[in-house]
């Protein structure tokens, strides 16, 4: 998508700290991280929301999935971590772009405000 600002990250027409990445995945540091680390965790496809989803996107976010959890090993989260996503404006959304965080580096409370 034209205006999307992590399609944008996928094109490399701004930058991010990427730090993992495939065919169909991107992995980079959150501009404004609320934990030690705190990544995003993204299918390089234009998928708005979860609504959006449709059959052949089943892969992809399996390949997400696979990618968060190899990150998180390779950054010593052996602890634990939290892989989060928010589906529009209940949830906080604000990138219209299927994003998961991962965070970790801390405990994290729960039920989540
Ligand atoms: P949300 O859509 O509420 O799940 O949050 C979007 C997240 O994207 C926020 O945590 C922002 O800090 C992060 N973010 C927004 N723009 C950028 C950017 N250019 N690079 C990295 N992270 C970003
Ligand atoms: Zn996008």
């Amino acid at each position: 998508m034209q205006d999307c600002i992590f399609c944008k990250i996928v094109r490399r027409e701004i930058p991010a700290e990427i730090v993992y990445e495939d065919e169909g995945v991107m992995v980079f540091k959150d501009i404004n991280p609320v934990a030690p680390v705190h990544l995003l965790v993204i299918p390089k496809k234009h998928i708005p929301t979860f609504f959006d989803l449709q059959e052949e996107d089943v892969s992809v976010l399996g390949r997400v999935q696979l990618a968060a959890a190899r990150v998180a090993a390779k950054m010593n989260l052996e602890k634990g971590f939290r892989l989060v996503s928010n589906c529009r404006e209940d949830a906080g959304q604000l990138v219209f772009h299927l994003h998961y965080h991962l965070l970790g580096g801390r405990p994290f409370g729960w039920p989540p405000g």
